[in-house]
């Protein structure tokens, strides 16, 4: 969309081709069109499943749709691509329309085109959507409007429909591919473990697709790094080394609940240090940690990054520590389900990955029986064992990759595995002992059995409240 815009496209087709009808592709068709572009769009399921959708292309006025897959034919000719977040880069209609000097860029680059409030940007293998909606509420306390959204809730480009002071984005890192021009005042890296090991040939790749996030930042800006993530501190070093040599990058700020920071948050004993050299314009400060109704360390992490974020905004100490202290968690994230005969129930159904499931594990003292299943991901499920057996965790396995995980826990999976949730529900019911936590921390995606994380938790809950 450099240059003048051509809103029509050449020889009647639209000039600008959405590919992928989700929820943040079809935000891009509506702010697309609010703006005056020819639209197309192009969706790889088949026309039956996204009839549903045909109504409001139609209002839209869009006419160009395709469905069933991507042809190369409908994807040159056009002034811009406009992917969303699900859809792999290098499909090859893409590659080619590339090739033929295509645009191609992400919902999120096209948010932050025209409308530019100042931004944060978090990212991170996990925490990314807590991290995010605490900040919206430490703003809230401020009084400041602040735009919460990206790939959580509100897709990006709805920034645009409002008057906001600021934006707090989630970014995932297929979002952050196709950034070009995406610059956040302050970006947050929370953590980086294995995950989505379909995608990515290995951590290198994963790592690099996350450090986009500061690719555009320039020296007046901060990058707030983990420093108890072994593979951010390392990042973070080699960027503060370059930055004392003059290059053009941000100021690290780390976060730990570990060791001392020189730059940053740092949480021990009760303390939040806040230590700011001169050149970044922020006094330092010390206070009293908030007490967080939030379980878990890896939320005080969560916790930590957002209130130096905060900070480093100018949000005041009061502020930060009362929204803190008042915040319940985000449903689906470790949340607490209900007690039943002694027995407490945990809904973590968007544990998709290792990581998060051993954040879990690590949360109780009580004894576990943990519901590991769903779709895989290509995780190694034998990880978790010394974890499990020191923690006192049985497993029930369920689902699609149910059969897997007993293979790679032998002594710890209860029985042989359930088929689906429900049945795994049961099971759990009947191993249960009074005292013990049940807690749905599958460590796979939901596809097998459901639409998403949301609808299993959902699911999960009916099946606990049912009894
Ligand atoms: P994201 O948006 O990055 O997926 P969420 O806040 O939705 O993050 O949390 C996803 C899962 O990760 C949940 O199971 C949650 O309990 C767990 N989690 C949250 N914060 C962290 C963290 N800092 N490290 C590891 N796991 C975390």
């Amino acid at each position: 969309m450099n240059g003048s815009p051509r809103l029509t496209g050449e020889a009647g087709r639209a000039a600008v081709l959405v590919v992928g009808l989700g929820v943040s592709g079809l935000a891009a068709v509506r702010y697309l069109r609010n703006r005056g572009w020819s639209v197309a769009v192009s969706d790889r399921r088949p026309a039956a499943e996204l009839e549903d959708l045909f109504p409001r292309l139609k209002s839209f006025g869009v006419v160009e749709i395709e469905t069933g897959g991507h042809s190369p034919g409908f994807f040159v000719n056009r002034q811009l691509i406009v992917v969303s977040p699900g859809v792999p880069l290098d499909l090859p209609p893409l590659e080619r329309a590339r090739r033929a000097g295509v645009e191609i860029i992400g919902e999120l680059e096209l948010a932050c085109r025209e409308f530019r409030p100042p931004l944060i940007g978090v990212t991170g293998t996990n925490g990314k959507s807590t991290t995010v909606t605490l900040l919206g509420e430490i703003f809230a306390a401020a009084g400041l409007r602040a735009f919460v959204g990206g790939n959580l809730g509100r897709p990006a480009v709805e920034m645009g429909e409002g008057e906001y002071d600021l934006a707090v984005l989630e970014l995932s890192s297929f979002q952050l591919e196709s950034i070009h021009k995406f610059h956040p005042r302050v970006a947050v890296m929370l953590n980086l473990t294995p995950d989505h090991q379909d995608r990515y040939p290995d951590l290198a790749a994963y790592l690099a697709a996350k450090t986009a996030i500061s690719r555009n930042q320039r020296r007046e800006d901060f990058l707030l790094l983990n420093l108890d993530d072994p593979h951010l501190a390392a990042h973070g070093r080699a960027l503060a080394a370059r930055r004392a040599a003059g290059d053009l990058l941000p100021l690290v700020a780390w976060f730990s609940l570990e060791q001392e920071v020189a730059c940053g948050a740092g949480w021990r004993e009760g303390k939040i240090s806040l230590r700011l050299p001169p050149e970044s314009g922020v006094r330092g400060g010390e206070f009293d940690a908030p007490q967080m109704k939030l379980p878990g360390n890896h939320n005080r992490s969560n916790a930590l990054a957002a209130l130096l974020a905060a900070w480093l905004w100018g949000v005041e100490e009061e502020k930060i520590r009362q929204a803190l202290a008042s915040f319940s968690g985000i449903a689906h994230r470790l949340e607490f389900v209900g007690e039943v005969d002694g027995v407490a129930w945990y809904n973590d159904s968007k544990a998709t990955n290792l990581d998060a499931v051993v954040k879990a594990v690590k949360s109780f003292d009580r004894p576990l029986v943990v519901l590991l299943g769903g779709h895989d991901k290509g995780a190694d499920f034998g990880s978790l064992a010394r974890l499990l057996s020191r923690r006192r965790g049985r497993v029930i396995a369920f689902g699609a990759a149910g059969k897997k995980i007993a293979a790679q826990l032998p002594g710890l999976v209860v029985e042989s595995p359930a088929a689906g949730l429900r049945e795994a529900v049961a099971r759990a019911r009947a191993v249960a002992r009074r005292g013990d936590v049940i807690l749905l921390a599958p460590g796979c995606a939901s596809f097998d059995e459901f639409s998403s994380y949301r609808e299993r938790g959902a699911a999960f809950r009916r099946l606990v409240e049912k009894n």
